[in-house]
């Protein structure tokens, strides 16, 4: 329900209007004159009206820079027509007009000439004029007119309306739920915290990443706290004209003043609220300052325990904030609303799950499991492209392969039946990718093999080998990340050992394989020769903002060198155990690819009692001697 309570006339639309009106109006006024002035007469080359002189037919002539107009007599010496002619820069004209009876003065201005000049510098500021007012009435929106422009346009959701969302629609972020229960406590009972002196907060800041269910959370405290919720985003406030973003806020928390208890939920903050300081970079942005300036002014401006209004706000870039946002007495408390773990997948499955018919083979806990690092609105999505699948498929119920196919989809993008692989292609992908498998159900830490495909999917794969995980992970250890490196070169590896030859397939498997053995030379600290230190600074989340991302500690050239040299050994040190392993298991591989080739698909049991048969090389590479599972990253 968006709230228009502004009853004013539409004004200024009329003034733009009546402009327009009266700049066509003198615009044809103009070009009626100019068209007088010049008709009528005919025209006659110069010499032609000298001769006429010579010859005594002119009766009169009006002399002027541009044009002569002169009136010829009639044979009885009667006046007679009008010509007129182009003159050449002549000084003798006078006096031959003079010597042969030629009345003569100079030419008056044409009539209609001044308004012509005035007009030519009138008109275009006022076309001008009224179609910026055209635009800013539309910018302003609807059918207050263009002085509505400051007027703010959150959307106001009121207490009692339909599909109203409340905590049971939330799971998955118990801590973050458990905070904003106290903030609906707040504005339930206000009177409960201020008797005893306590100061109500005034601003809570949600944080994290993506589709975690900020805007979701904020609903649901307006729902569950019964109150009116002025909902706007920040990317609104960004305007082009200068001066309406401020305005707005200051709108807004009038609007919002009247109507408390209330709730204003300012959704993405991070495009009023960046840094000023890294704004400045750029030469800054006034117009976001300003806002970001009123916004300040107003949550200093009012009291949370006398107007009970909370403001809420989410972002998922909070190190791009202005600090002086995150100030006491703004947005002190922050909420951190973060991916969920396993329990709150499944919770989150559930919740959204309610929506489509289940079939009983369904386990969501299974789902949970495959699908870390998943956000709530990811499951969200993934349930309902298993609906869509099944109903594709014509099932009346939504089975558990349909989830199976839909977490594939979303993790390796939709099946490319259209890229034909010629033959050779076919084979040389299908050695690739039972390389990776056979590398990858060897390595520690490394996911559980699930498939293998060399049915082309998403944007570049050409086949691919599914591991998904059997737990969620928050620590990786050193012969982990080994393990997981030389997994990557594993389709490379098979290539070389196969064909003796490399293609351009592997060249993104290299990509992450680098950046792994880099990670842990340079910020892991896993690297005998360089030692604990971090090599990157803190990764701060800057994104593109200022193009300085991921810096590197100023370091010497003998460190610079140092890495490359570690960075090289640790690859090459996964490649001859990726290799080591293939040639030992070389029959297998063959075997494995012949099928793949035949079946395309290779997956489940018949999978997995394959992949038990590889074997580790007789003497696994005691790599440079370090101590497994010493280290570990976070
Ligand atoms: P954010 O604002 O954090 O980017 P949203 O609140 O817009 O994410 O979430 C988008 C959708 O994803 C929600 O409408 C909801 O359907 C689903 N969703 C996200 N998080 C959760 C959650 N924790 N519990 C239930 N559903 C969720
Ligand atoms: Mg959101
Ligand atoms: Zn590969």
């Amino acid at each position: 329900m968006p709230v228009n309570k502004d009853p004013k006339p539409p004004r200024s639309r009329t003034i733009a209007n009546l402009v327009l009106w009266v700049a066509t109006g003198l615009l044809l006024l103009n070009i009626a004159f100019t068209g007088f002035s010049g008709s009528q007469t005919a025209k006659e080359p110069y010499s032609m009206f000298i001769h006429r002189v010579q010859d005594q037919e002119v009766l009169k002539a009006s002399v002027g820079q541009d044009e002569i107009r002169y009136q010829v007599k009639t044979t009885d010496g009667q006046p007679g027509e009008i010509y007129t002619t182009t003159p050449i820069f002549d000084l003798q004209l006078p006096q031959l007009l003079e010597d042969n009876g030629v009345e003569f003065a100079a030419l008056p201005p044409p009539k209609g000439q001044w308004i012509g000049s005035l007009l030519s510098w009138v008109i275009p500021p006022l076309i001008f004029i009224a179609v910026w007012r055209f635009f800013l009435t539309r910018n302003g929106g609807g059918p207050q007119g263009a002085l509505s422009i400051g007027k703010s346009k959150a959307k106001v959701y009121v207490e009692g309306e339909a599909g109203k969302i409340t905590f049971e629609d939330v799971a998955g972020v118990e801590e973050a739920k458990a905070e904003l229960v106290e903030i609906v406590d707040f504005l339930k009972t206000p009177k409960r915290f201020t008797d005893l002196g306590a100061k109500i907060p005034k601003g809570v800041l949600l944080v994290g990443p993506p589709g975690t269910g900020k805007t979701l959370m904020a609903k649901a405290v307006a729902g569950e706290a019964g109150v009116p919720f002025f909902s706007i985003s920040g990317s609104e406030f960004v305007e082009l004209f200068v001066g309406v973003g401020s305005s707005r806020v200051r709108d807004l928390f009038e609007q919002a003043k009247k109507q408390a208890p209330c709730i204003i939920f300012i959704d993405e903050l991070d495009a009023i609220g960046k840094s000023r300081s890294s704004s400045s970079f750029y030469g800054g942005n006034d117009e976001r300052e300003q806002t970001l300036n009123q916004l300040l002014t107003e949550l200093d401006g009012f009291d949370a325990s006398d107007t009970t209004v909370i403001v809420l706000a989410a972002t998922n870039r909070p190190e791009t904030l202005d600090p002086a946002l995150l100030r006491p007495g703004r947005f002190d408390r922050q909420v951190l609303v973060d991916r969920p773990d396993l329990k709150g997948r499944q919770a989150i499955l559930a919740i959204h799950a309610k929506e489509v018919k289940l079939a009983d083979d369904v386990d969501l806990q299974q789902i949970a499991t495959r699908t870390p690092g998943f956000a709530g609105a990811d499951l969200a999505n993934l349930v309902n492209e298993a609906a869509l699948l099944a109903a594709r498929r014509g099932h009346t119920q939504v089975q558990q392969a349909d989830f199976s196919e839909a977490i594939e989809r979303l993790v390796a993008g939709l099946e490319k039946k259209s890229r034909v692989l010629s033959d050779k292609e076919k084979e040389i992908v299908a050695y690739h990718e039972v390389g990776h498998a056979l590398v990858g159900s060897v390595m520690p830490g490394t996911d559980r093999v699930e498939k293998i495909s060399i049915i082309p999917r998403g944007m570049a794969a050409l086949g691919y080998t599914l591991q998904l995980p059997t737990e969620d992970r928050f620590l990786r250890d050193e012969a982990e990340l080994k393990g997981q490196i030389a997994t990557l070169l594993g389709g490379r590896s098979a290539e070389e050992l196969i064909f003796g030859n490399i293609t351009t397939g592997a060249s993104n498997d290299l990509q992450r394989a680098t950046d792994l053995a880099e990670q842990m030379v340079t910020s892991y600290g896993m690297s005998q020769v360089l030692g604990p230190l971090a090599y990157d600074r803190a990764q701060r989340n800057m994104f593109l903002d200022n193009g300085m991302g991921n810096a590197r500690r100023p370091i010497s050239e003998d460190t610079a060198k140092a890495i490359d040299t570690e960075v090289k050994t640790l690859v090459e040190a996964g490649h001859q155990r990726a290799l080591d392993i293939l040639q030992t298991n070389r029959s297998l591989l063959e075997s494995l690819a012949q099928q793949l080739l035949e079946s395309e698909v290779i997956e489940g049991d018949s999978l997995r009692e394959q992949l038990k048969q590889v074997m580790l090389p007789e003497a696994p590479l005691d790599l440079e001697g370090v101590p497994p599972a010493a280290v570990t990253t976070v």
